[in-house]
C-alpha cells in the first residue's frame, strides 16, 4: 500500500489527486492537504469584476466533495515540509508519504508594494474583484489604470483581459469617451513568454481599443492620498486602480529549502521531479526555464498538464513499472476581449529557440469554450 501526499487543493492539486485516483486501486491512499474549504478558478475573477458573474460564490465548489471520490481531504494548514523524509507537518498531524506532489501555488504579496493595499483593487483576490465590480459600476469619468507590479505573475493574459473587459464595460455604459484606460507593466511587451508575435498582436488589440500601454514600468510605491503610482522612470495618476500584486513562493516552501535562486522550486522540465526523488512540484510553485530564457508561464492549464504527467509516472512506479510520461510544454489560454468573445492563444512553450504560440482571433465560440473549460473541471473535480 502506498500513500501519495498532494500538498494544495488548487488547480494542480485537484487535477493530480483525481488523475491518481483514476489510475491507482483503492488500497493506495491519496491524501490532499489544503487550508481552504472551497475551490474556484482565478479566471472567474474577471467575470465577477464585470458583473457578468454577480458574486464569487457562483464559481465556488466545496472541497469536502473529494471525500466521496476516494480522496482523503485534510482541511489544514501545512506548517512544515521535510522533503528528504517525505513528511509533512500540518496544524494537527505529521503525515508520511511515499510520494509528495507539491502544488501550493504562488502567494500574493500586495504588502510588498507600499500603498498597494490602500490604493488598488487586487484583481487576483475574489473578494476584491467583487468590490471592483461595484467601483466600476459607479465609475463615470477619469483614468482607470491596470498595474502589473512584478513578474512573474499568474496567467500572463489576465491584466490584458481586465483592460479589454473594462474598456468594453465602459463603452456599453456610454462613458468610455470620458475615461482613459491604461496598462502599466514591467514586461517589455504583453505576454513575453508567448513570444514577440503574440505580444505584437495584443499590442495592436490594445491600440484598436484606445488602451494606452506603458511597458518596462517598475513600480516603486503608490501614494493613495494623491492617487499617484511612483515608477522608476515617471509617475502616473489614476482615479481607479486595478492591481496585480507581487507573487512569492509560500513561506513553508522557502523554509523547507526547496526554492532555488529564482525564488521558485526548480524541477526537471519533463518529469517535474524536484532534487528529491519521489517529490514533485507542479503548477505555479515551480520554475521551468524555456529555451529562450523566459520562465514557463504560471497557468492552470500547465498545472493540470503537469499533474497528469506526474500521476501517470507515480502510478506506473506503484505498479512496478518505469514511468515514461513527459511534459512537452503544450498549453493554451482563452483571452477574454469583451463583447462576449475570447481569443485563443495556444502552442508549444518548450519549442526551441522560442515558444511556438499562435493567437487565434476572438470569437464567440472561444468564449463559450472558456466557460466550458471552467464548468467541465469543476464538475469533474468537485
Ligand atoms: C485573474 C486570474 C485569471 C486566470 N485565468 C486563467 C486562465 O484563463 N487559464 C489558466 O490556465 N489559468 C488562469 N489563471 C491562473 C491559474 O489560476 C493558476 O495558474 C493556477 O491556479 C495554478 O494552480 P496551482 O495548483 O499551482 O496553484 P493554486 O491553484 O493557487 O493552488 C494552491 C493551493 O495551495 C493552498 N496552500 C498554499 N499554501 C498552503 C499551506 N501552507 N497549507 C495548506 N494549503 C496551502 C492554497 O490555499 C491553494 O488552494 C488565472 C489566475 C487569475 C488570478
Amino acid at each position: 500500500m502506498k500513500t501519495v501526499l498532494v500538498l494544495g487543493g488548487g488547480f494542480g492539486g485537484l487535477a493530480a489527486a483525481h488523475e491518481l485516483r483514476r489510475r491507482l486501486s483503492h488500497e493506495h491512499r491519496i491524501v490532499l492537504i489544503e487550508r481552504r474549504s472551497s475551490f474556484s478558478m482565478g479566471l472567474s475573477n474577471l467575470w465577477v469584476m464585470t458583473g457578468e458573474r454577480e458574486h464569487p460564490s457562483q464559481g465556488k465548489r466545496e472541497l469536502s466533495a473529494l471525500r466521496d471520490k476516494g480522496i482523503e481531504y485534510v482541511n489544514e494548514e501545512i506548517l512544515l515540509i521535510f522533503p528528504a523524509e517525505k513528511k509533512v507537518q500540518t496544524s494537527s498531524q505529521l503525515l508520511k508519504g511515499d510520494y509528495i506532489i507539491i502544488s501550493l501555488g504562488a502567494e500574493l504579496a500586495p504588502q510588498e508594494i507600499d500603498g498597494f493595499q490602500e490604493s488598488a483593487y487586487n484583481l487576483y483576490d475574489d473578494a476584491e474583484a467583487f468590490k471592483l465590480q461595484a467601483a466600476l459600476r459607479q465609475f463615470r469619468k477619469g483614468r482607470v489604470v491596470i498595474l502589473v507590479s512584478r513578474t512573474p505573475f499568474k496567467c500572463p493574459a489576465a491584466p490584458y483581459e481586465a483592460a479589454f473587459l473594462i474598456d468594453d464595460l465602459l463603452r456599453k455604459r456610454g462613458v468610455r469617451s470620458q475615461a482613459e484606460v491604461e496598462v502599466h507593466t514591467p514586461e517589455p511587451y504583453p505576454m513575453p513568454s508567448a513570444g514577440q508575435q503574440v505580444g505584437d498582436a495584443l499590442r495592436k488589440m490594445l491600440q484598436e481599443r484606445d488602451i494606452a500601454y506603458f511597458p518596462d514600468q517598475n513600480v516603486l510605491k503608490i501614494e493613495s492620498s494623491s492617487k499617484t503610482i511612483l515608477f522608476e522612470l515617471e509617475d502616473a495618476r489614476f482615479d481607479l486602480l486595478v492591481g496585480v500584486p507581487p507573487h512569492t513562493a509560500p513561506n513553508v516552501i522557502r523554509e523547507a529549502g526547496l526554492v532555488g535562486s529564482t525564488g521558485w522550486i526548480p524541477v526537471d522540465p519533463a518529469t517535474l521531479q524536484t532534487r528529491y526523488p519521489g517529490v514533485y512540484a507542479i503548477g505555479d510553485i515551480n520554475f521551468i526555464a524555456l529555451p529562450n530564457g523566459m520562465p514557463l508561464p504560471k497557468a492552470g492549464v500547465f498545472a493540470e498538464a503537469e499533474a497528469t504527467i506526474v500521476a501517470e509516472n507515480i502510478a506506473a512506479e506503484v505498479r512496478g513499472e518505469v514511468g515514461s510520461a513527459k511534459f512537452t510544454g503544450e498549453g493554451y489560454c482563452y483571452i477574454d476581449v469583451g463583447g462576449g468573445m475570447a481569443a485563443l492563444g495556444s502552442g508549444n512553450f518548450y519549442a526551441s529557440p522560442a515558444p511556438h504560440v499562435e493567437l487565434k482571433p476572438p470569437s464567440k465560440q472561444f468564449r463559450k469554450e472558456k466557460e466550458e473549460f471552467e464548468r467541465s473541471r469543476l464538475d469533474k473535480w468537485l
